[in-house]
C-alpha cells in the first residue's frame, strides 16, 4: 500500500508539515495528531494579554486540513514504539507508520525554578502556551490597582520566541499607560543582551518613558526561586514582590520527544539539518520548536518552513531522489503598541551540520513613525497569511 506518514503535534510546524506532504504526493496516508480539536496561536497572543484582542481570534480547527485528505485524531500521543513503529494514543488506540514527524512545540520545565511547580501556574502564570494561561495573566492585570508592579521574569537561552518578553512588557506598558499609569514593569532577566535590543530600547524612551525597567543578568537579574503564596521573586542579588508575576520559566522540547528518545541531555532535539531526520531515533524526524536548529529562533515562521522542507525531504526519500538543499525564511514581527512595530527578516541554511543565518534584515533604530506604523499593519498580514496558510 502507500507509505504512512504520522505527525505529532499540530500547532504551526505539524500542521504545515501534514499538508505539504499531502501537496506534494496525494497518494500518502498522512494522519496528524492532536491533543483536541482546536490550537490556540501564541503570535499576537501578547495582545490578547494586553486587552487589545480576544482569544477568539487566536483559535483555529482543524477542518480545513482535514478536507485537505489529512486523517486527523484528536487523541494525544503517549507512546511511541520506534523499532515497531507505532504510536499510542491516549485513548488506548495503535497507529502504525513508516515515518513519523514529531513536532510537540516546547514543554515548560516545571523542575528547574525552585518554588515554580505546575500549580504555582495558576498563580504566577507563564502564558508561554496560549489558551488558559493567557487568560489568567490577562484577568491579574485588569484586576490589579493602579500604581500596582508587574514582574516578568525571564530565563536564560534558548526559549521559545527569544524577543517576545520585551513585546509582552511593551504592550501591558501600553494598557496600563492608559488605564494604571502609576504601575510599573520589572523584567528580571537572566540574559544580558537580547534580540533587538536597541529597537525596544528606543520604542520604551518614546511610548513609555520611566514604566519599564529591566535588570539583566549582570545586574542581579537571574531569578532563583519564587513563592506562589506570597508572589516574591528572589534573585542573586535582592527580594521582589510582584502584584503580578509572570514567570516565563526555562523550556525543554514537548514530552513526547523525550518519551520516543528524540531529545538528548539538553532537553531538545538534535536533527540533520537537511531532512530533519533526528540524530538519534529512527526514521523519526523533528521540526519547530523542538528541534535544535542552530541559528534560527524558535517561531512560528520557522516551525512552519522546517515543516514544509522537512514534507519535501520525507517525499524525496520514499522516491529515492536526494534532498534538497533547504533555504528556510523566517520573519519575526514585534508589536510594541498597535501602531508601532519593527521586525527581523532572516534566511537559514544549512552549514557545517547545523542552521546558520545566511541574510538577516532588521528594522533600522532611526525610523519614523510612518515606518513602524506600516510595520504594524504588516504583522497584522503577516499572522493573516500565516494563519491561512496553516489552518484556512
Ligand atoms: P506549537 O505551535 O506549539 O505546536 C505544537 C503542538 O503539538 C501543540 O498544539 C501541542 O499541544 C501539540 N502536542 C504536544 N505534544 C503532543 C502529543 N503528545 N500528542 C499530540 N499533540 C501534541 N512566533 C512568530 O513567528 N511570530 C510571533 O510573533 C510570535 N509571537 C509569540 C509570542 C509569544 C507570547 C510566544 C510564547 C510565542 C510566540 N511565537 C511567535 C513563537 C511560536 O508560537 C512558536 O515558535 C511556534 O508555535 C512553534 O511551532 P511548533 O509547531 O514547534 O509548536
Amino acid at each position: 500500500g502507500s507509505a504512512r506518514v504520522a505527525v505529532i503535534g499540530g500547532g504551526f510546524g505539524g500542521a504545515a508539515c501534514a499538508r505539504a506532504l499531502r501537496r506534494l504526493d496525494s497518494r500518502l496516508q498522512v494522519t496528524l495528531i492532536v491533543p483536541g480539536p482546536t490550537f490556540v496561536a501564541c503570535p499576537f497572543s501578547n495582545e490578547v494579554i494586553a486587552g487589545l484582542r480576544q482569544l477568539s481570534e487566536q483559535t483555529f480547527t482543524y477542518d480545513r486540513i482535514a478536507a485537505d485528505g489529512v486523517t486527523v485524531v484528536a487523541q494525544a500521543a503517549v507512546k511511541v514504539d520506534a523499532q515497531a513503529r507505532t504510536i499510542r494514543l491516549a485513548d488506548g488506540r495503535t497507529l502504525a507508520y513508516d515515518r513519523l514527524v514529531l513536532a510537540p512545540g516546547i514543554e515548560i520545565r516545571f523542575d528547574a525554578l525552585p518554588g515554580y511547580d505546575e500549580p504555582a501556574s495558576a498563580k504566577m502564570p507563564h502564558a508561554w502556551t496560549a489558551g488558559e494561561q493567557t487568560v489568567v495573566l490577562r484577568r491579574q492585570i485588569e484586576a490589579m490597582d493602579d500604581g500596582g508592579v508587574v514582574a516578568i521574569v525571564v530565563p536564560a537561552a534558548p526559549l521559545r520566541c527569544p524577543p517576545a518578553p520585551y513585546e509582552r512588557a511593551s504592550l501591558i506598558a501600553h494598557y496600563l499607560k492608559a488605564r494604571k499609569p502609576r504601575s510599573k514593569i520589572l523584567i528580571l532577566d537572566a540574559k544580558d543582551s537580547y534580540s533587538q535590543q536597541k529597537l525596544f530600547e528606543r520604542a520604551w524612551q518614546e511610548l513609555y518613558p520611566g514604566m519599564i525597567e529591566r535588570i539583566a543578568l549582570s545586574q542581579g537579574g537571574r531569578v532563583t526561586s519564587v513563592n506562589p503564596a506570597t508572589n516574591e521573586i528572589v534573585t542573586d542579588f535582592g527580594n521582589y514582590t510582584a502584584q503580578v508575576a509572570n514567570v516565563i520559566p526555562p523550556q525543554r522540547a514537548g514530552r513526547i520527544a523525550e518519551i520516543v528518545g528524540a531529545a538528548d541531555h539538553t532537553g531538545w532535539c538534535p536533527i540533520d539539518p537537511v531532512t530533519f531526520a533526528s540524530k538519534i531515533a529512527p526514521n523519526i524526524h523533528v521540526i519547530g520548536d523542538a528541534a535544535i536548529a542552530g541559528g534560527i529562533p524558535k517561531s512560528a515562521s520557522a516551525a512552519s518552513a522546517q515543516g514544509k522542507a522537512c514534507a519535501a525531504a520525507i517525499v524525496n526519500a520514499f522516491t529515492g531522489k536526494p534532498a534538497d538543499m533547504p533555504r528556510l525564511n523566517g520573519a519575526c514581527y514585534n508589536t510594541v503598541a498597535p501602531s508601532y512595530a519593527f521586525s527581523l527578516k532572516g534566511i537559514y541554511q544549512p552549514k557545517e551540520d547545523q542552521y546558520a543565518e545566511v541574510e538577516a534584515t532588521t528594522s533600522p533604530v532611526d525610523a519614523s513613525r510612518e515606518v513602524r506604523q506600516r510595520e504594524a499593519e504588516q504583522a497584522l498580514d503577516w499572522f493573516k497569511a500565516i494563519t491561512v496558510d496553516t489552518f484556512g
